[in-house]
């Protein structure tokens, strides 16, 4: 059924609900949606479970966004576009698509300047008040959704937005070809950063992270070292990878004041430091080390333009992402999903929930 027709899909309007913090119900929720004609009906295949999704669960709210009323959650979505509107050239009904799910408004001074990303009118799934995807169909801009290759699955394409964030970060470095990078965090911001890294043109990365499972994962990824900072000084390990140099580019995943603290520890002279894991409270990091070393710092906020190039990254299968989804769920079993993501269970890294036809 997930596969049939709009009348089909419109039977089912069951949606993953956070009704409020800490209470979540799988029921029906209508979703008004008109298809307007640069839209895209699409049969929700697989949807990855975010930290996001996670935290307002946990929480009820990120920053400024809270949960005030009953929200629908999900943001990392593959599917089958299932209704296309008049204007809509480039996607048409069968297509397999992946979503881009901030959606912002085109002629935002923010657009203009190609930040889109940054434009604070952006729309993004599952950020209140604007509902996510776990339900089974959503209608969504055909220019933010893209046809996924042959050769590229379903669950493969769930994984593209947080790949997309990794490989905006890389393109924030702007690094050289043959750098050494230091990733810290080895959640799935973390080792598709690491991933993204490699393609482009990092010649070995380093990851750290306190989870054993996690590092073993991020060695079959490619030319990857692990250091486990729970038992050994990463600047140390650093040190002695680079010769005493230190890493050309350091990519901090994790969010903990501990890491960001000491990210200019591992970098050498000149190089550059990429914020990416979004910390949850405050936190502050050395300015007169960073001095020292002259070092150039960037932030990233999710993405802007890489979904093309990451689809084409995964198409070219020179690693494997499927290694990082740890757990599949049914959208049946998708409030036991989240209970156990709210537990944080050692060694999971990416966990989905499918609605489709496996
Ligand atoms: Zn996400």
């Amino acid at each position: 059924m997930a596969h049939g027709s709009s009348h089909d899909l419109a039977a089912d309007t069951r949606a993953l609900v956070l009704e409020e913090k800490g209470r979540l119900s799988l029921r029906p929720f209508e979703v008004a949606e008109a298809l307007g004609p640069t839209d895209v009906r699409i049969a929700v295949h697989t949807v990855g479970i975010c930290g996001s999704d996670v935290h307002y669960y946990t929480h009820g709210a990120i920053g400024p966004f809270v949960v005030r009323e009953p929200m629908i959650l999900g943001h990392e979505a593959s599917g089958t576009v299932v209704e296309a509107g008049a204007n809509v050239r480039h996607l048409a009904v069968g297509d397999r698509v992946c979503m881009e799910p901030g959606i912002p408004v085109p002629t935002s001074r923010a657009s203009r300047l190609g930040l889109y990303n940054l434009d604070p009118e952006v729309r993004f799934w599952a950020t209140p008040p604007v509902h996510g995807v776990l339900r089974r169909s959503v209608v969504h801009p055909a220019d933010f959704t893209f046809r996924i290759p042959d050769n590229v699955s379903f669950a493969e394409a769930a994984m593209v937005e947080p790949f997309a964030v990794g490989v905006h970060a890389i393109n924030k470095a702007r690094c050289a070809a043959g750098h050494t990078a230091v990733i810290m965090g080895a959640g799935p911001i973390g080792l598709l950063t690491a991933v993204a890294a490699l393609a482009g043109g990092c010649a070995h990365a380093i990851v750290s992270d306190i989870d054993d499972t996690k590092l073993e994962i991020a060695g079959t990824l490619g030319r990857i070292s692990t250091v486990n900072v729970a038992k050994s000084d990463l600047a140390a390990e650093v040190s002695r990878i680079t010769g005493g140099w230190g890493a050309d580019v350091v990519y901090e995943c994790s969010g903990n004041e501990k890491a960001a603290s000491s990210v200019f520890e591992v970098l050498r002279p000149g190089g550059v430091c990429v914020f990416v894991g979004i910390p949850l409270e405050p936190i502050a990091y050395d300015v007169a080390a960073a001095q020292i070393k002259e070092a150039r710092v960037e932030h990233v906020f999710r993405y802007a333009h890489v979904f093309p190039n990451c689809l084409e990254m995964l198409s070219a299968k020179t690693f494997d992402v499927t290694r990082l989804i740890t757990r599949t769920f049914s959208f049946e079993e998708s409030v036991e999903a989240f209970e156990l993501a709210a537990r944080a269970p050692a060694g999971e890294v990416k966990m989905q929930i499918v609605l489709g036809n496996r």
